[in-house]
């Protein structure tokens, strides 16, 4: 384990997103272990352009800018949906193929006219980075697989949930609460990983 860990008590801890679901998700999901959260958005850091080719080399980017910039741990994230007829796509262009209107009707129709047949296995990914201002860095994986729903299902959630069932399930993400998501979702899974070696 880094000798930065676990983070101590009262440790400042910057989250390098300006997506505001997401640091709320996250400032309520740190707030029980005494870290204090400071999001990029509050420190007008600029947000850094993905250029990486996987969601680890996303999420790395965001954090070690994020920490470079303010000398502080930073945290960040980069998640999406592969596809298995599709070769795994649009996994870290998940977010642009819905392009910048935020279109995912279109995208899921999209994801829907790729598959060809019945291979309709996807799974979700999120990783979660956590860079040092010394360039150290953590990163931690979460994963649910699934199947591809025929037509979008349910109008909770947000993105691709009225298409993705995850394995065990007869409904979508988007037909379920947010409490029986958060149970099961990639981005619990990387925040339980991430919670055991970084919280102590
Ligand atoms: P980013 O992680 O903010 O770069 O974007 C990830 C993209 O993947 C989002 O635009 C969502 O469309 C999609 N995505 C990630 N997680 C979920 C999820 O839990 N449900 C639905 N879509 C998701």
């Amino acid at each position: 384990m880094s000798a930065h860990l676990p983070l101590k008590q009262g440790s400042r801890l910057v989250l390098a997103s300006h997506n505001k679901g997401k640091l709320a998700e996250f400032a309520t999901l740190l707030a029980p272990y005494g870290v204090e959260v400071v999001s990029a958005g509050e420190l007008n850091l600029p947000e850094p352009d993905e250029t990486a080719l996987t969601f680890e080399g996303n999420a790395r980017i965001k954090a070690e800018a994020a920490a470079k910039a303010t000398g502080l741990p930073a945290l960040a994230d980069d998640s999406g949906l592969c596809v298995s007829a599709l070769g795994g796509a649009p996994g870290i262009y998940s977010a642009r193929w819905a392009g910048p209107d935020k279109d995912f009707a279109g995208a899921m129709r999209r994801i829907e006219e790729g598959i060809d047949g019945d291979e309709r296995e996807a799974w979700f990914i999120s990783v979660l980075c956590l860079a040092f201002p010394d360039g150290a860095t953590e990163c931690f994986e979460g994963r649910i697989d699934g199947t591809i729903a025929p037509e979008p299902r349910g109008a909770a959630g947000h993105g691709y949930d009225p298409i993705f069932v995850p394995e065990g399930e007869t409904r979508t993400f988007a037909e379920m609460s947010d409490a029986e998501k958060n149970a099961i979702s990639h981005r619990a899974r990387a925040f339980e990983a991430f919670r055991k070696e970084c919280l102590g």
